[in-house]
């Protein structure tokens, strides 16, 4: 029996790069060290109705990114442009809050899929079926190169095991492989530095989320959009589903992950709740549900070097792995897309990238994906 092909990380691009390499005729192993698919992707469902709502990633720009675009669509998503319309209310560090005529507008404009973004890892996970072997709370905890292929060390609830793969594509972030996953050979110093340099976009982050029966913002002509320099939230964004039917507005925490863990999730409910109630009025007191979703705290997600946050958005590139192992192992996951890294539509240019790779030392195939011509590569 041959050797499988094993994939590393379930977040969007391990599960793509299982979805391209099944379609090519693959079947593969794709090993998560969660209880759960996705990653950095998560929805969480509120309310009898489910509305779903995003704890990580909530955006894609179809403008910018149309292998996103292309994806969703082929997959019979649906999506719609973030709602902005309204003034924008912008808190001074007095918390005195002052409405904007104006809302900030992102361009190019920004798209939410309807039902959150966890509708696309599960429709890519539903894709994958009998041909994709998904192992669940399964940790990867080290690699050795052997004459035919490479042993990967895992851990799961049953202790530790060893699983001989043909090929490797690992999509964890890189500053986590370099500090959770000794490779023998070992890889040089220069390459290992360099990965414990790469910043995992927005690893540092938490968000807040509160549901409301109604988006009575939008009843005073607010868009939802605002910007505090007080705090805790920093910049606060419309979170409704479509039609504004189900009600909600998220936060992304300004605040230190260090001041975060000092007062705990519970007391940083208690202030952004203060706060959205200092900009928005008193309806924002009472929603009907509300959480924080701390991802410097998750060690799938974030090292002790991502808990400052990022003052720029870093520039991303493709790694090669040493000469040894390059016909065996290809690094994927957004922080190794050339043109979109760090966002959802650089995990799927890094996926291509590397399922590209072992499609052609495998059987000198290039990759067809069904996306159109112009948006296969942007390189
Ligand atoms: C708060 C927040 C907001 C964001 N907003 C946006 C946005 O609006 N738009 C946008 O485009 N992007 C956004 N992003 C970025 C987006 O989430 C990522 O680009 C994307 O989800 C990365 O997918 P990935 O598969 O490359 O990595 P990940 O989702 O991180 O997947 C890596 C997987 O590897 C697993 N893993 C880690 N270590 C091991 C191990 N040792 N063994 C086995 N498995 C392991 C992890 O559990 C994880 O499932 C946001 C991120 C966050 C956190």
């Amino acid at each position: 029996m041959s050797l499988p092909i094993v994939i590393i990380g379930a977040g969007l691009s391990g599960l793509y790069a299982s979805h391209l390499l099944n379609k090519a005729g693959h079947d593969t192993v794709l090993v998560e060290a969660r209880a759960r698919l996705g990653g950095r992707v998560l929805s969480h469902a509120v309310g009898e109705q489910g509305h779903r709502l995003d704890m990580g990633p909530a955006w894609f720009w179809p403008a910018m990114n149309p292998r996103m675009l292309a994806l969703i669509e082929r997959l019979g998503l649906r999506h719609f442009a973030q709602f902005s319309e309204g003034a924008l209310v912008v808190e001074g560090p007095d918390g005195n809050p002052q409405r904007r005529p104006t809302t900030w507008e992102q361009a190019p404009p920004s798209h939410r899929i309807a039902g959150g973004v966890q509708q696309l890892t599960e429709a890519l996970a539903a894709q994958l079926e009998a041909r994709t072997h998904i192992k669940l709370n399964t940790t990867l905890l080290g690699m050795k190169l052997r004459p035919h292929g490479v042993e990967l060390e895992l851990q799961d609830d049953g202790g530790r095991w060893q699983q001989l793969a043909r090929q490797v594509i690992l999509t964890i972030p890189p500053r986590l492989l370099a500090q959770d996953v000794p490779m023998i050979p070992e890889w040089p110093q220069a390459l290992m530095a360099d990965m414990k340099r790469t910043s995992t976009w927005m690893a540092g982050q938490a968000k807040f989320l509160a549901a409301y029966a109604t988006p009575f913002w939008r009843e005073q002509g607010l868009s939802g959009t605002a910007v505090s320099h007080r705090g805790p939230l920093s910049e606060i964004h419309d979170a409704s589903d479509s039609t504004g039917s189900q009600a909600a507005l998220f936060g992304l925490v300004g605040a230190s992950s260090d001041y975060r863990r000092a007062i705990g999730p519970e007391e940083l409910k208690r202030q952004s709740l203060a706060q959205l109630t200092r900009m928005f009025g008193a309806a924002a007191a009472h929603p009907l549900w509300s959480e924080v979703q701390d991802w410097a705290w998750e060690p799938h997600t974030a090292t002790a070097a991502d808990q400052r946050p990022l003052a720029y958005h870093p520039s991303y590139r493709r790694a090669e792995v040493p000469a040894p192992w390059s016909s065996r192992l290809w690094l994927a996951g957004t922080e190794r897309s050339p043109n979109f890294g760090g966002y959802l539509g650089g995990a799927l240019e890094a996926a291509e990238l590397a399922v590209e790779g072992v499609l052609i030392s495998t059987e000198g195939q290039a990759l067809e994906t069904d996306l159109t011509p112009t948006m296969q590569r942007d390189t």
